[in-house]
């Protein structure tokens, strides 16, 4: 199943390497279409690349990227556990806002990523990631806050959890603290997605929304990866620690 995965995920890659369906191939060095674990529960899906990862062919390599790992690890994952693109796979000129017409263009390579994927949870990184996964919300109200994926997304059984960009954390100290405080619920929204799975209803069916608990915060967390490579968390000031504060990533 995961050679399944990363060879399908591969070809998705090798289409938007030669993909000239919008404008924005004229400019980019490199098309960056995403990586990360093919048999990951989790996926980030941020909005462009910026100029390193233009240059380098992947997504959140740069300044914002480092952020992005910080917000991982402030859970105990690292950015190998969960699989990281973007809406737009080629860099807008000047770093601009994505257009209508380019994300649309775009659509059908993330979709299809997310079918291979088939994520439990989707967390949108900044208001065009967002706006593809919860339409018409903002951001400044919807960050922090999760619901059902919209099936014809490609995430077909999924909750989706709307974050700030990492960039917008790196110039606002208000709204990197917010990311912080975002990112330590992300955890309890997977154990959520992963009933809502096993229960055989989808998310959208049981009509999920909901603000999630968090998770204890770091300094209350020991992280260890286990003999078969999974990332387990679990609270260490509480041994009893049951599913919500456990967690596997496969
Ligand atoms: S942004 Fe997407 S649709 Fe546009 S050229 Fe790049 S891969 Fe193709």
């Amino acid at each position: 199943m995961r050679d399944e995965r990363q060879a399908a995920l591969e070809a998705i890659a090798d289409e938007v390497r030669t993909c000239t369906r919008c404008r924005l191939h004229e400019g980019r060095t490199k098309a960056v279409p995403g990586e990360g674990d093919p048999d990951t529960e989790v996926v980030f899906v941020g909005e462009g690349p910026g100029f390193n990862e233009d240059r380098e062919g992947r997504p959140f390599v740069g300044r914002a990227g480092g952020m992005l790992v910080r917000l991982l690890g402030s859970v105990g994952w690292r950015r190998e556990d969960v699989f990281i693109t973007n809406v737009v796979k080629c860099r807008p000129p000047d770093n601009r806002d994505p257009q209508p017409d380019e994300i649309e263009a775009c659509a059908p390579y993330l979709r299809r990523q997310l079918e291979v994927l088939d994520p439990a949870v989707v967390v949108t990184l900044g208001r065009y990631s967002m706006g593809t996964f919860m339409p018409g919300a903002r951001i400044g109200q919807a960050h922090g806050t999760s619901q059902a994926v919209d099936p014809a997304t490609g995430a077909a059984n999924a909750l989706v959890f709307a974050m700030y960009h990492p960039a917008a954390a790196l110039r606002s100290p208000g709204v990197e603290r917010d990311s912080f405080e975002d990112m330590r619920h992300v955890p309890a929204v997977l154990v959520r997605a992963r009933e809502l799975r096993a229960g055989g209803a989808s998310p959208e069916a049981a009509g999920a929304t909901m603000t999630p608990e968090p998770v204890p915060s770091p300094a209350d967390t020991s992280t260890t990866i286990d003999s078969d490579e999974h990332l387990v968390i679990a609270a260490a000031s509480d041994p009893a620690a049951d599913d919500a504060s456990q967690l596997t990533l496969f």
